[in-house]
């Protein structure tokens, strides 16, 4: 059974940390966006039944309800087993939390990123960690089952008091599922172009080091095991039975139909991706075919802590970078199953870029 990802890059506010192709567009331009997004979704020739849909951002929650409801009447197989929104904190009522369960959601994303005003500030966001409060509050009153909290180690003036503070608030939140990511500045990001400049706009001068950060991560890890928030993927830690459907669907690589700018979609053989930009897209540019790296399933897979289980071949031809990691301890493996080590989780990407090129 397949996803659906419907892609809305549009945002409240420009993140001083972020530099998707999403953020602030004029709103004639959103009007068209949601045309086009409605006309792509309505032509596609559904050969399936979605299992899982996944509207991500950009700031979906932020879609008019009308909105909404026709991209999602476009979509067939309601009720889906799992139908995900991502949310900012700061803006949602209990209208619309009635609403989004109406057109058949039953899983909120908040992108909370942490609990801490100053660091939420720096950020360019708007919430504070009573308004989140409030705000899952009304979305279980209005039977939203499921819910995720984003949060990133390594936010400027974060410290390890401020990051346990978020972290108990994760414990007096309860939430299904929680997200943690490692920031890693991205140097065009407003942030990144601060650091870069040596300045100290955002909190630039008191950016966590990498060191600060998987310690934070570190912390993370032990403190949401013990709240019963079990990490299954590099990032993502939830209670069991409620990891999300939709996104084990990437790493296990499964199917999906991906809709908007920037959405990737898989077929099971073949990947597609939609153009990155607004703007690219709303010129017709769409559907760039890409046939996935024969290795794909080293570095998609193994974000997963159940770890792999490669083939006779897989072994073979990548022995030498398996043996290295396995004596440097990033590499556990046992039974026929390799995973990352709980080092190796840590530079997950230098491993994963090692078995791009073996
Ligand atoms: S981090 Fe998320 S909410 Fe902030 S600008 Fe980027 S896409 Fe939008």
């Amino acid at each position: 059974m397949a996803g659906v990802y419907i892609a809305y890059p549009f945002c409240a506010q420009k993140c001083t940390y972020c530099n998707f192709a999403s953020g602030v567009f004029p709103r004639a331009q959103e009007r068209r966006y949601l045309e086009a997004l409605l006309a792509e979704v309505r032509a596609h020739a559904w050969e399936w039944r979605p299992e899982t849909v996944y509207l991500g951002g950009g700031t979906p929650g932020n879609l008019a309800p009308d909105d909404l409801h026709a991209v999602l009447k476009a979509i067939p197989g309601r009720p889906w087993l799992e139908a995900t929104i991502e949310a900012a904190p700061g803006a949602i009522s209990g209208d619309q939390a009635r609403h989004w369960t109406a057109c058949g959601i039953n899983r909120v994303s908040l992108g909370v990123q942490s609990f801490v005003e100053k660091e939420i500030r720096r950020t360019g966001r708007k919430h504070t960690a009573e308004i989140v409060a409030r705000e899952i509050r009304l979305l279980r009153e209005a039977a939203i089952g499921s819910i995720n909290i984003d949060l990133i180690a390594g936010l400027s003036g974060q410290i390890e008091s401020s990051w346990r503070e978020s972290l108990d608030w994760i414990e007096r939140l309860e939430p299904e599922h929680v997200s943690v990511y490692m920031l890693e500045v991205d140097e065009a990001s407003r942030l990144g172009k601060e650091l870069l400049a040596g300045g100290a706009r955002y909190g630039a001068a008191e950016a966590p080091d990498d060191d600060r950060v998987a310690a934070f991560y570190e912390i993370a890890v032990e403190r949401l095991a013990g709240l019963g928030l079990n990490r299954y993927e590099i990032s993502n830690f939830a209670r069991p039975g409620w990891e999300s459907r939709h996104n084990l669907k990437y790493w296990k690589l499964e199917p999906y139909a991906g809709f908007g700018a920037d959405a990737h979609s898989f077929d099971g053989r073949m990947r597609t991706r939609n153009a990155e930009t607004v703007d690219e897209y709303l010129n017709g540019a769409r559907q760039v075919g890409d046939l996935p790296h024969c290795d794909e399933r080293f570095f998609v897979s193994l974000r997963l802590m159940e770890g792999i289980r490669p083939d006779a071949q897989e072994w073979q031809r990548h022995d030498a970078a398996i043996r290295k990691f396995l004596e440097a301890g990033l590499l556990e493996a046992a039974d026929g199953v390799l995973r990352l080590s709980n080092r190796g989780v840590l530079v997950s990407n230098e491993v994963f870029a090692e078995f791009l090129t073996s």
